[in-house]
């Protein structure tokens, strides 16, 4: 336990020890940066500094108060999750009550007046049980544009015994007003080898489908921590089923026409209606990958680093044409996905075209 268990942003968490050490907590906050690389956690992990009862400096995990923290956590997640549940707006947002340590995320697609009217009757209050208030605003880009006022106010004179710490991707979506009177920590895409060790310690993974968890994971902790395997080569085998037929290649020449199997996987491509968006990316990462493989030393950058081996096979047969016009059909698919439309007969097609040379009327109407 303690700051020592945190992946990746080491300047971040080096930040909040020092903080931590100096005793001079800011009012307010700003943790912002990419989502799943540990900014809810490293906030909670403040929390816990301040008020743990046996590390200075650091957290314990297992003293009371380190364990009341999880258990306020735990309670505050409990109640918006129950909110969330609400039909009736009025009702979702009566009787808040905020511990002393309190998670404040969205209730609808924003967080609500009322949450943040809340937050600032508490802040100027003594703090119950802990020394010390901590509010982490989850998604605070989310504040709905009528409780902005109400915060303002607050960072305007931020309350001695309260620390607001707002979270967020992208500082920028803050008003310049909120992020300038905000102690501001930014985090960074978490270090591919950072992500390796995490997933070296899940022993149900190969040391090739960890390097490929890691590729998807792109710096995100909670993404590689989330990945499954047997989902992703779900999602990736009808792509390579089309993609093989259609870039198949054969000493001296393309194979006869693969047409029932190219049809076959237009049909798995377009079964899969549901989440669409990420099976399209699996396409598109599969195509950026043969098309980096074609260049000398390119298998550093490959997202597929499972199939190293066969996406070369596909680099050194296919034409820049080909994957252009691949890239161009994945592009339509994704424009088309947002009118629902059944997608097969735009994947036979595609297949078609590549494979008959007849790409010309696709890449130039796209
Ligand atoms: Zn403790």
């Amino acid at each position: 336990m303690g700051f020592d268990s945190f992946i990746g942003n080491a300047s971040a968490v080096a930040t909040v020890r020092k903080i931590l050490r100096s005793g001079r907590i800011p009012g307010a906050m700003l943790f912002a940066g990419p989502d799943g690389v540990g900014k809810k956690t490293l906030a909670m992990m403040l929390a816990k500094g301040l008020v743990c009862e046996k590390n200075q400096g650091d957290f314990c995990g297992e003293c009371r108060r380190c364990r009341k923290a999880e258990e306020m956590i735990a309670l505050g997640r409990e109640d918006l999750a129950r909110r969330r549940e609400i039909k009736e707006a009025a009702r979702r947002v009566e009787g808040l009550v905020y511990f002393d340590l309190q998670l404040i995320e969205p209730i609808t697609s924003y967080i609500l007046t009322e949450q943040i009217r809340q937050l600032r009757n508490v802040a100027y209050t003594c703090p119950f049980e802990f020394p010390r208030r901590v509010f982490i605003v989850d998604d605070a880009q989310a504040i709905h544009w009528q409780a902005i006022d109400v915060l303002l106010k607050v960072l305007e004179e931020p309350p001695d015994t309260t620390t607001l710490i707002l979270v967020c991707p992208n500082a920028y979506e803050l008003r310049p007003t909120i992020r300038s009177r905000c102690f501001r920590l930014a985090f960074q895409p978490v270090d591919e080898g950072s992500i390796l060790a995490l997933l070296a310690q899940d022993k149900r993974l190969t040391k090739p489908q960890q390097a490929l968890a890691a590729r998807v994971a792109a710096g995100s902790v909670a993404q590689a921590k989330a990945f499954d395997l047997a989902d992703y080569q779900r999602r990736r085998q009808p792509w390579l089923d089309f993609l093989e037929s259609v870039l198949r290649v054969a000493p001296g020449g393309r194979d006869p026409a693969p047409w029932s199997s190219l049809f076959d996987a237009a049909k798995a491509l377009a079964e899969n209606r549901e989440d669409f968006d990420r099976t399209l990316r699996i396409g598109f990462s599969l195509l950026r990958d043969v098309l980096q493989l074609r260049e000398p030393g390119g298998d550093k950058e490959v997202m597929n680093v499972d199939l190293v081996a066969r996406l070369k096979t596909w680099a050194a047969g296919s034409s820049l044409e080909d994957l252009e016009c691949l890239k161009a059909g994945l592009d339509r698919a994704y424009r088309l996905q947002i009118r629902n439309v059944n997608q097969q007969l735009g994947f036979e097609e595609l297949g078609i075209d590549v494979v008959t040379g007849r790409k010309s009327t696709l890449t130039q109407t796209g």
